[in-house]
């Protein structure tokens, strides 16, 4: 395996994912990249083709356990500029793919612009909302997609336009490597009006979701025609805990985890929730929480 250092000082080997993982969880990897612009990135994606090291992509790690071994190849972080910039034009909000959900959602209300405004309060990053398609009652975040730049596997930076990408209830079709960009297409509205429909989401999720610091989910995916907090809900094992981690009483799919998260009390928690419900339902749930 070829060492990747060479590629400047934001490759770190053996580097501890100390303060980048989720509620203060520790975790190592063999490599931790943090390119600073898209030309470095692409050079990353060919050399760790060429090199044969696996590539994950970390967003702001709500939704990524990571366990006592050291993660081999490359964990990716796009915290430079360029990959958290937000820029709008007319009725376009273009987002690099580390922004903060939330933060395209104020810039976007700030300049007039609407469609976005009921994520608001999903915490993540504009790529792990995308990869994990993101959604609400009013729609999900690909409704207001225009289009994805991406880079592929070997490096090769890539636009994906709306009518080439399908946004569905369980899931989309924008599998490649790494979103890098994203560009939404908005619509006018006053800012006030904006605000309002702002609010009204934040109260809907304050009442509904665990909004608290710690709160990780939804960590299973909803069964087809099923709902899986309810499931867990009527399996009796809201507020169950192991360890730092426990079942959110506002919706079962959610759990609370204590710092400093473990990732084996967590993941013994939800075997636990997917034997219990097929004990009681005969349903499988399956993760939606990536592990590492
Ligand atoms: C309190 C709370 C409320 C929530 N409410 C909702 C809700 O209403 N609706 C909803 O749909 N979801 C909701 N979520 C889930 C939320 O959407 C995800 O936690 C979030 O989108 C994950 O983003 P992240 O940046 O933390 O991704 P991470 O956890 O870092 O990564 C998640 C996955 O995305 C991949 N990924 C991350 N960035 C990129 C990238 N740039 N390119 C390619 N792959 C990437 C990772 O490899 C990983 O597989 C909620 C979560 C919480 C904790």
């Amino acid at each position: 395996m070829k060492d990747l250092t060479g590629l400047g000082p934001w490759v770190r080997a053996n580097a501890s994912l100390q303060g980048m993982l989720f509620q203060g969880m520790a975790g190592n990897a063999a490599f931790v990249a943090e390119p600073p612009t898209l030309g470095d990135l692409t050079r990353l994606m060919r050399a760790c083709q060429q090199g044969g090291h696996s590539l994950r992509v970390l967003g702001e790690a709500n939704n990524v356990l990571v366990g006592a071994n050291q993660i081999p190849g490359v964990v990716l972080r796009l915290t430079a500029q360029p990959f958290r910039e937000i820029t709008v034009k007319d009725n376009t909000v273009r987002a690099g793919g580390g922004a903060s959900v939330d933060s395209v959602v104020s810039a976007a209300c700030k300049a007039g612009l609407s469609g976005l405004e009921t994520l608001i309060g999903i915490p993540g990053s504009v790529g792990g909302a995308l990869r994990l398609n993101a959604h609400d009652e009013a729609g999900d975040i690909g409704d207001h997609i225009r289009r994805v730049d991406v880079v592929t596997g070997d490096g090769q930076v890539i636009t994906r336009e709306r009518d080439e990408l399908k946004f569905e209830s369980q899931g989309n079709n924008l599998d490649d490597a790494v979103i890098a960009v994203a560009e939404f297409e908005l619509e006018p509205e006053p800012e006030d009006a904006i605000l309002r429909l702002m609010k009204r989401a934040w109260m809907k999720r304050k009442v509904h979701q665990p909004l608290r610091f710690g709160a990780m989910g939804p960590v299973f995916q909803e069964p087809s025609g099923l709902n899986a907090g309810e499931l867990i809900t009527k399996a009796g094992l809201l507020r169950h805990r192991v360890g730092c981690a426990e079942v959110s009483h506002r919706d079962g799919n959610y759990l609370l985890v204590r710092s400093p998260a473990n990732a084996d009390d967590i993941l013994r928690l939800l075997e636990l929730i997917q034997q219990r419900v097929r004990e009681r339902f005969h349903v499988d749930l399956e993760r939606k929480i990536a592990v590492w």
